[in-house]
């Protein structure tokens, strides 16, 4: 059985996780996080979550709720999870993380701690986008120069970091595959007199309302014709169960940054 703590428990995808361990076979909730001052903390995760009572209390300590675990799953920020991933590192815990939004700088920083434990870092841990990752690189493939791509994602108001970090690793993968810079050819602002529309550009727009929880569309398009690869994300349940398969794959691995390719077998 593989024990399991999660941070962020009294979060939208923090509750989603706690039931998705509860219901996955192999794996078991042992510790639960949230943020010091939370008015949950003291409660029993399960019971926040809606899943019924654990017997696993909300602490305010990550170092306490991993005592007995031996991953942690945390959906926070990327502060946050830098820090989780430095205690993980030092306590020899393997950590999955669905936290997006990271620099360049701060992904550096994940890579040096995944030295020291297993990783497992994905913008998206849905098997459903994790297939449009690999739909999209064949596309590219077969496409080539001859068809402009732009990304268009819609998302929650309350989402924090624009665009999501599936687009961003939907448009890097479109870039790499095409031989360009995603850092350089991604457009993500056209206003007023901005002038024709390069060659290379990938633009990407995003949308921000309601309770969307996550639309991905990835436009290839040519002289008289077009190709959208759609991804839409109904519940966050497919994330949460993404991420406890996660936590299960990783008993058997060593040190290293991995991603739900990686999970998936699709590499
Ligand atoms: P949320 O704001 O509902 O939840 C985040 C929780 O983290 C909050 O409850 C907050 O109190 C808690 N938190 C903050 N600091 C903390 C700390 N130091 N220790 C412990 N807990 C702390 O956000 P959300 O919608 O659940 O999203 C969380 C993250 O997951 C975001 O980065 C989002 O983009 C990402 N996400 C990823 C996927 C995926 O499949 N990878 C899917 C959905 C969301």
């Amino acid at each position: 059985m593989i024990k399991i703590a999660v941070t962020g428990a009294a979060g939208r995808m923090g509750g989603r996780i706690i039931t998705a361990v509860k219901e996955t076979e192999g794996v078991e909730l042992t510790g639960a996080v949230e943020r010091a001052g939370h008015p949950l903390i003291g409660q029993d995760a399960g019971s926040v979550a809606g899943c019924g009572p654990l017997g696993v209390p909300i602490l305010d300590s990550l170092d306490g709720a991993l005592a007995d675990a031996d991953v942690l799953i945390d959906f926070t920020f990327p502060e946050v999870t830098l820090h989780n991933a430095e205690v993980c590192a030092r306590l020899g815990k393997k950590l999955v993380t669905g936290s997006t939004g990271f620099t360049s700088e701060q992904r550096e920083q994940m890579k040096r701690h995944a030295a020291a434990v297993p990783v497992v870092m994905a913008p998206n841990m849905s098997v459903g986008v994790n297939a449009c990752f690999k739909l999209l690189k064949e596309a590219a493939r077969i496409l080539g120069d001859g068809f402009d791509v732009e990304i268009v994602e819609l998302h929650h108001n309350k989402k924090k970091d624009s665009p999501s970090g599936t687009a961003v690793r939907m448009g890097q993968i479109v870039a790499e595959e095409l031989g360009r810079d995603y850092d350089k050819v991604a457009n993500f602002h056209r206003e007023g007199m901005c002038g024709e529309r390069t060659h290379e550009e990938i633009g990407m727009q995003t949308v921000r309302g309601g309770d969307i929880v996550g639309e991905h569309t990835v436009y290839f398009i040519g002289m008289g014709e077009r190709i959208e690869i759609t991804h839409r994300a109904m519940s966050r349940d497919m994330f949460a169960r993404g991420a406890a398969r996660a936590a299960a794959w990783t008993g058997d691995k060593g040190a290293g940054l991995y991603d739900m390719q990686d999970v998936l077998g699709l590499k």
